[in-house]
């Protein structure tokens, strides 16, 4: 039986680890071939080589999604190799946490130019592939923090939020030209991120129960939760989903608290 993603190419961003690298495994799964746009050249090296394959299904790219001239690099690159690109997936990000009274404008800067301007930037890059086929999924993994605040982890929801008007305005104004542009928006999930955010507490072993304990399926969610549901927004399984965020948080969210 063919992928679900046969046939068609995708760029990543920040797939050398954790929920970015669970979706590369996913979309090559199902058929994808995909691009590791990593910064981290170990990482991302060392995912493409364990999915490249004989036919070079995986690629890693050298990309920070800070810089303008490496996201406009790494779709073109990605599209020299597989010569279309289908797909793109802004799964990098850096949690950035402090009271905003305390946040320097290094901080802020890097907050915004990595979580919400690096998505845009590859948007721009990839785009003109996605609408010259008529075709194509842009997906941004946003986060709990896309709607609710918890204080001190300023100004990480301020650029999620943003990342979530980025989203409905690229999906409204594209959607007539066949590209779709939807968000997922994940609760905690276990990956380094989440571990480094733990260690910052003096006890990271109560936290991470603490976490556990704010969803309603007591656990926290597994990057491959976040991979299935990138598959199928980026597959032909959901044509008029667009301008979207699918909340995979086992019920967080709704949890009444009193
Ligand atoms: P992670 O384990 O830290 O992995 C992120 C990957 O992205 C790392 O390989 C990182 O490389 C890379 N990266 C960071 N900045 C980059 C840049 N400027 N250009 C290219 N690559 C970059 O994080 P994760 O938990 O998988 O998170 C992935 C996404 O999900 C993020 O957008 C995050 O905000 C979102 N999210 C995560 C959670 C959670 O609980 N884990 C919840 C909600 C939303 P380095 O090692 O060099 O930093």
């Amino acid at each position: 039986m063919a992928g679900r993603l046969e046939g068609k190419a995708a760029v990543i961003t920040g797939a050398g680890r954790g929920i970015g690298e669970a979706i590369a495994r996913a979309f090559v799964r199902e058929g994808a071939r995909v691009a590791i746009a990593e910064r981290d050249e170990t990482n991302g090296q060392a995912v493409a080589a364990s999915l490249a394959g004989e036919d070079r299904r995986a690629i890693f790219v050298r990309c920070d999604v800070a810089d303008p001239e490496a996201a406009k690099a790494s779709v073109a690159a990605s599209l020299s190799q597989f010569g279309r690109l289908d797909i793109l997936v802004n799964n990098a990000g850096v949690n950035v946490f402090h009271a905003p009274l305390e946040t320097d404008a290094d901080e802020w800067r890097r907050c915004f130019a990595i979580n919400l301007e690096g998505a845009w930037r590859m948007a721009k890059a990839a785009l003109p592939a996605m609408l010259a086929s008529g075709s194509g999924s842009v997906i941004n993994i946003a986060s709990a923090h896309s709607f609710s605040i918890i204080p001190g982890c300023f100004p990480y929801p301020v650029a999620k939020h943003g990342l979530l008007g980025l989203t409905r305005a690229l999906g409204v104004e594209y959607a007539a030209q066949g590209v779709r542009v939807n968000a997922i928006a994940p609760g905690y999930v276990e990956t380094q991120i989440a571990l480094d955010y733990w260690n910052t507490f003096p006890d990271p072993a109560a936290e991470r129960q603490r976490a556990y304990d704010l969803h309603p399926p007591k656990r926290i969610g597994r990057p491959d939760e976040v991979a299935m549901t990138a598959v199928f927004l980026a597959s032909d399984e959901a044509p008029f989903i667009n301008a979207a965020c699918i909340v995979i948080d086992g019920g967080r969210s709704v949890l009444y608290h009193d």
